[in-house]
């Protein structure tokens, strides 16, 4: 596919803010007394149910995926907090998006998508079928789809404008974009980060094939964890259960979805062409099974 249905979400209008962006899934407010996005001091990040799948924004939406996300990431960010800090400041938010907004600290993003891969598979397998390395790390010869990674590796990528595809970087890229030192330190924040993730995934039966962080600074210089984190949006969750190297596994969370579409619908994922709406029914069993991957992870109920 080479396009995108049009981002023309109607981001709900909400009391006190501003709307000012929207990516595929999230919209974007700053204060309403706020002079633009770069002066605001909060931010509100909304999580909407809105799914995208082969790089479309689809028609349907998944009722409750965007309180699922954005409990996942608070949930996560707790999680993390003895190894490090994070943008958010509270989830008291309009009514209209409860339990779907956080509000933030706006911080000075660094402009990369830091990647960690502990299995190899998408993107990373790509490069490495073609160079036998990925993003610059030179791997061993002979390794299969989903096969693990040890140590996990640090395989940054660039911010796609809309419509584009991350591009993968290697380091070096990084360095000469932010520097050395503040490269090594997003390198070695994303992999510690990552191992500590993927330990807390597995104890509850869910692999953490990679993921993605995006980390920024506060007005002192620290680096903190910005945007979602540990989302099935920002990740590969996989069912420990079902996981074989050699083969491709199941995502967790938009496989009825990706089935539905390749195999059923009829629309042909090559063509320019949007895709058709969701049944009802793949719609319900894609919001179970997000559901599912929130109460796996924090072993509570999600809240209805
Ligand atoms: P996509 O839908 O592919 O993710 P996108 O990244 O443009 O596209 P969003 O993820 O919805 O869309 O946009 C959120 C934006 O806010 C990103 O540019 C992200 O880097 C930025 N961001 C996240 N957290 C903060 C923060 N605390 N301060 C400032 N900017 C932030
Ligand atoms: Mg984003």
């Amino acid at each position: 596919a080479s396009g995108y249905a049009a981002p023309a979400p109607q981001a709900p209008v909400l009391p006190g803010w501003k709307h000012v962006y929207s990516g595929k899934v999230r919209d974007l407010y700053i204060p309403a007394d706020a002079a633009d996005a770069v002066s605001a001091e909060q931010l509100l990040m909304v999580a909407s149910d809105r799914i995208s799948a082969y790089d479309w924004v689809l028609d349907s939406e998944i009722p409750d995926k965007g309180r699922v996300l954005t409990g996942l990431s608070l949930w996560w960010f707790d999680q993390l907090a003895d190894v490090i800090g994070n943008h958010v400041i509270s989830s008291d938010v309009p009514e209209a998006v409860a339990g779907r907004g956080l509000i933030v600290k706006n911080l000075s993003m660094f402009p990369v998508e830091c990647v960690a891969r502990g299995y190899l598979t998408g993107s990373g397998m790509s490069d490495y079928r073609a160079t036998g390395s990925v993003c610059g790390i030179q791997l061993p010869a002979g390794l299969v789809e989903a096969d693990r990674l040890e140590p996990p590796i640090f395989t940054p990528a660039t911010k796609a404008e809309l419509g584009e595809h991350d591009e993968n970087v290697s380091f070096d890229a990084v360095a000469e974009t932010v520097g050395t030192e503040t490269a090594e330190k997003l390198r070695d924040l994303t992999v510690e980060i990552y191992q500590r993730a993927e330990q807390i995934a597995r104890e509850r039966g869910i692999i953490l094939a990679d993921t993605k962080f995006e980390f920024g600074t506060l007005p002192d210089g620290t680096i903190v964890l910005g945007d979602e984190v540990l989302t099935p949006d920002s990740s590969r969750f996989w069912d420990a259960e079902g996981y074989e190297a050699g083969k491709a596994q199941s995502s967790f969370d938009k496989q009825f979805v990706r089935d539905w579409l390749t195999e059923e619908s009829g629309w042909d994922k090559a063509s320019d062409t949007p895709p058709p709406a969701l049944p009802a029914e793949v719609v319900e069993k894609t919001r179970a099974r997000y559901i599912e991957a929130f109460e796996k992870l924090t072993r509570e109920t999600f809240p209805g």
